[in-house]
This record gives structure tokens, sequence and C-alpha cells, in this order.
């Protein structure tokens, strides 16, 4: 009986602990989760730019006429500014994802302040003045300052509200089976056009993937918005 009270507890202590750093929790500060608008969808992009994917996606989405939004990793852009000029330039949004792509939610508020900072002038100096307006946490995880520093920079923080574990893949098919699947009017879609651990890491399944989520979006009479400031 104690054994099993215990359990119940430690259940509900890992649950608080799951729901507190959970990308969309409110716990610590409002994050957008979804669309205001119920006729579009929002296409994300973390941890680019990639040499190899990015400018595969960028043509898809040229192609395409659809806008998305890139939360691009301050480290990668030191690397490629050129792939974030493009971006830019292309009319796309662009979002802090932090410098080093460490996890915050354990980080003190100086080195999160530190992270957010320099990625935001990366961003800035790659794209030719930028100031991005939105910030994505790496894998979503935040604690009581992250969202206030991130605010102090202008920056709205930003959930999802699908993720298809592109970063995994599993195959150009089954990414865009399962953004089909899942994807409803005012959904937030978080893809990968980088790797946010290795700099050129492979992505060239979600860039195979995103001409048939598109399209299938286009089928169901949805459309594309970036994300509201
Ligand atoms: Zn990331």
């Amino acid at each position: 009986m104690i054994g099993a009270g215990l359990a119940g507890l430690a259940a509900v202590a890992g649950l608080a602990a799951h729901g507190t750093w959970h990308r969309n929790s409110f716990v610590f500060g409002p994050a957008i989760t979804r669309l205001p608008d119920q006729r579009a969808v929002s296409i994300t992009f973390d941890d680019g730019p990639n040499p190899r994917a990015t400018p595969l996606i960028l043509d898809v989405l040229k192609r395409e006429g659809v806008t998305a939004t890139f939360f691009v990793l301050g480290r990668h852009a030191d690397r490629w500014p050129e792939l974030v000029r493009r971006m830019a330039d292309e009319g796309h949004q662009l979002g802090n994802h932090g410098y080093w792509h460490r996890k915050l939610h354990r980080r003190g508020p100086g080195y999160v302040r530190d992270d957010l900072t320099r990625g935001t002038e990366s961003i800035e100096r790659a794209s030719g003045g930028v100031r991005p307006r939105h910030f994505r946490a790496p894998h979503g995880f935040r604690s009581p300052w992250v969202t206030a520093i991130a605010r102090s920079l202008g920056q709205r923080t930003v959930g999802w509200s699908l993720g298809v574990w592109d970063s995994a893949r599993p195959g150009a098919e089954e990414i865009a089976r399962r953004a089909a699947t899942g994807l409803r009017g005012g959904s937030i879609l978080l893809l990968h056009d980088g790797d946010g651990y290795d700099a050129e890491g492979d992505r060239l399944q979600t860039a195979e993937a995103l001409p048939s989520i598109i399209e299938n979006l286009r089928a169901r009479g949805l459309g594309f918005a970036t994300l509201p400031d």
C-alpha cells in the first residue's frame, strides 16, 4: 500500500516535471503553440542552416510559393551565413534557436542570456540586419528564466503542435505520411533542415518529403502562414 502510494507520488512528480519542461507548457511563461488562423499551417525548420539540405528546402519553398520559419542555430549561421541571407532575401521568417544547442532547462540565467544573445547576433550578422522576433529552445526545454530572457531580447517563445521525428530519418515517405496524418488547421509543424549537434548532419529526407507535405495540405484546402509577432 505504502509502496503503491510512493509509486503514485513518483509518477505525479514525473508528470509535473515533464509538464514543466514541456515545450508548450505555460508554467515558465507563455509559448506560441498554435496559429490563430485555423485555415493555415505554419512550417518551421530547426537547427540549420545545413550546407546540403537547406538549399534544397529553399528551392522547394520558392517553387511552391510557400513562406516558412527557420529557427537558425547561431553556430551554424556563422559557418554558412550566405544561406541565412538567402532565407531572409526569399521572404522567410528568421527565429533564434540560440548558439550552442545545449539543453537550457538546467543552465543558469547567465548562460542562457549569453547563448540567446550570441544566437541573435549571429543571425543579424548573417542576414544583413534581420532581428529575430521569435525564439525556440533546443528540444523545447525551458526554465523559470528562459522565456523572460527571450522576451527581453524582443523574442516570443515558440513551441510546436506536431513533430514528425524527421531527424531520426525514417524515410521521406514516412515523414510525409506522419505530417499528413497529424496536421490540422492552425498547426505549427516542426521539421529539421539542420542537425543541432552535427553541423553537416544528413537532413535530405526532410527536403525530399517537403513537396508531398505541401501538396497534401493544399489538397485539403489549407494555406501557409508564418508565426504571429
Ligand atoms: Zn534544435
